[in-house]
């Protein structure tokens, strides 16, 4: 038996439980891990809460990231041992998650913990900090260098804002962020910010197109957030969307691609191709610094995750909450 948070949807409504679970109920696959950590992500908020349709499959451990140790294989890359890590590939949608204290995964999904980590820190980068560095990857693609001028984080006190911020500064570009909570700034400050502008410059409708401002963005916020950064992005800037906080909609004109050539690029973390990943893990043992890693972590156990989730949703978690499951 191990334990597992389960989300049910039955006639007696949607809901998620602490549960012990039996090991013979695991999913299909050709590596079972034990697992040491996992995290709560925006994502696992809405499968725990229900308050978005992530889950595909019922009853589904949720849990898009875990990291831990190979407890049986039949993958010919992973042996008995191996510290392995996991983000995405639809685990904790469509199959068992990282919510857990087993999961039994398919060997393909997963990544071998870079040894610059342990289990706890890689998770408290996850998903969010993976996809914070595809951003960085992008922008960087795209021939946005430090002197090209500043990079807007929006969503900063969050989990892919705080890592954006974080990365971005060490790589010695000149980081702005957003934020609707005014008393996390000294917060975003120490992550490397060298300002932090309030959220409602940007959450409601602006002009189709607005002083030109940053060189590059990551925006994590979706909706008026988006267009509005769109807008005020400099001649050939580039912007990077990879989240809807602030709503799937995208109120936008066409003027900024139009008349000053600004790049949107779509950033998705969950399919993303293996070798793209190993790179995104072998930069952020490069270019994250870890002592903000223990600045932007909070620790909970198994059966915190439930509450923890509304909260993470209400916008009022600082950085990345890493799970131990055994705790
Ligand atoms: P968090 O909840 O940790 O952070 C989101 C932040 O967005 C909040 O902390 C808050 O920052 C800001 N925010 C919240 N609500 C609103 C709102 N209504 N309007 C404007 N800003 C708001 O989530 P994550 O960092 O884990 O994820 C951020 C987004 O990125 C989510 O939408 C998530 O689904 C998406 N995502 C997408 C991935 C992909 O593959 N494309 C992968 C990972 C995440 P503050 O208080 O500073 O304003």
């Amino acid at each position: 038996m191990f334990k597992a948070i389960m989300i049910e949807k039955d006639e007696s409504g949607y809901r998620a439980t602490l549960k012990d679970v039996d090991e013979s109920q695991l999913p299909e696959g050709d590596v079972t891990v034990r697992v040491s950590h996992s995290t709560l992500n925006y994502k696992d908020g809405l499968a725990i809460t229900g308050r978005g349709p992530v889950v595909r499959k019922f009853p589904m451990v949720p849990g898009v990231d875990l990291v831990g140790t190979v407890e049986g294989t039949r993958h010919p890359a992973y042996s008995v041992g191996d510290a392995v890590l996991l983000n995405g590939w639809g685990v904790g949608e469509g199959h068992w998650g990282g919510l857990a204290q087993k999961a039994r995964l398919n060997g393909e999904w997963l990544v071998p913990l870079p040894p610059q980590f342990t289990g706890q820190q890689a998770m408290a980068i996850g998903t969010a900090g993976y996809t914070a560095m595809l951003c960085v990857l992008a922008l960087e693609r795209c021939d946005v260098t430090p002197d090209k001028g500043e990079i807007l984080v929006t969503g900063a006190a969050g989990g892919v804002g705080s890592v954006a911020v974080s990365i971005l500064s060490k790589l010695g570009y000149t980081v702005v962020g957003v934020s609707g909570r005014v008393e996390e700034s000294d917060y975003i400050k120490s992550l490397g910010a060298s300002e932090v502008l309030e959220r409602s410059a940007f959450s409601s409708a602006g002009k189709p197109i607005a002083r030109e401002r940053w060189a590059g963005a990551v925006d994590v916020v979706g909706s008026h957030t988006l267009a509005n950064v769109c807008a005020t992005t400099k001649y050939r800037g580039i912007v990077t969307a990879c989240g809807l906080a602030g709503g799937m909609d995208f109120p936008a004109s066409v003027a900024p691609f139009i008349l000053r050539g600004v790049t949107l690029v779509g950033i998705d973390s969950v399919m993303c191709p293996s070798a793209e990943r190993l790179v995104a893990w072998q930069r952020l043992g490069r270019d994250l610094d870890t002592s903000k890693l223990n600045l932007i972590t909070n620790e909970i156990g198994l059966a915190e995750t439930i509450p923890m989730a509304s909260r993470l949703l209400d916008g009022l978690v600082r950085g990345r909450v890493v799970v131990d499951v055994n705790a």
